[in-house]
């Protein structure tokens, strides 16, 4: 489903992806886990080209991109094959909610206006939120904007998910219920990489935990495997009291 091949970045001289290998299955949840710093934002944003690897190959669902020789259509249909949930939201503050997830079906998928608001509305209802529909996004909670985002992102059908932080601008009492929606997500058996701090979260949804330190994945497995007998000595300091 997902294939990166010594995935290189760079921002100028400082290599900030060391050769990333990394295959994932169809309906597999990654965890991604690691120090600040260590990579992790800029290898979900390599993975849609979001940010340009320097080198290496990215391959989903077919569609294999090298860097090398990356051209814009080959880029296009690899951002369409995938969907990104941000730490800030990043949604549009003077469209509504519905504009919100129906604006990228109207202009990327070209859909008709009333389809692409029947799509709204049903990605909407999943996260919880057909009530709140002519809402702004300033009128709602932060947890309530984030499930905007992932209704968005899902709208799309992209054949994978990608979180980076979902959870980490949230007051703390909001994070539950955007890990609910993550998880609710999860269960439809899509594919997703979740970058996260949360730990037991991470543990309870993913099939696999990839554990990242100055560019490298230095230990990967089952979350079992990596949440109770982790064979790297950094791994099993940064999870520390949660092993
Ligand atoms: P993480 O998400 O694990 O905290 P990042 O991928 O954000 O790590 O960052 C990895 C390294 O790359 C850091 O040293 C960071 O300062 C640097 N970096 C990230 N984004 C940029 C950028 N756009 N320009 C220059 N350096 C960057
Ligand atoms: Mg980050």
């Amino acid at each position: 489903m997902i294939k990166l091949e010594k995935l290189h970045k760079y921002y100028d001289r400082q290599h900030v992806l060391k050769g990333i290998d990394l295959t994932v299955e169809k309906g597999e949840v990654v965890a991604v886990l690691g120090p600040s710093g260590s990579g992790k934002s800029t290898l979900l944003r390599c993975i849609n080209f979001l940010e340009d690897p320097t080198s290496g190959i990215v391959e989903i669902g077919g569609k294999r991109v090298d860097a090398a020789t990356a051209k814009k259509k080959e880029i296009f249909a690899l951002r369409t094959a995938t969907g990104m949930v941000f730490q800030q939201y990043n949604l549009f503050k003077n469209l509504t909610v519905l504009q919100n997830v129906s604006v990228g079906l109207t202009s990327v998928k070209r859909m008709k206006k009333d389809a692409a608001d029947k799509k709204g509305i049903e990605m909407l209802e999943q996260v919880g939120l057909s009530s709140k529909l002519s809402h702004y996004p300033a009128q709602l909670s932060g947890g309530q904007q984030q499930r905007v985002g992932i209704a968005r992102a899902l709208a799309l059908d992209p054949e994978v998910l990608l979180f980076d932080e979902p959870t980490s601008s949230l007051d703390p009492e909001l994070v539950d219920e955007v890990l609910a929606t993550i998880r609710r997500v999860a269960d439809t058996g899509k594919t997703m990489f979740i970058v996260t701090h949360e730990l037991s979260f991470a543990r309870e949804i993913s099939d696999r935990v990839i554990f990242m330190e100055d560019g490298v994945i230095i230990e990967q497995g089952t979350a079992e495997q990596i949440f109770t007998e982790p064979a790297v000595e950094r791994t099993r300091q940064f999870l520390g009291k949660a092993v």
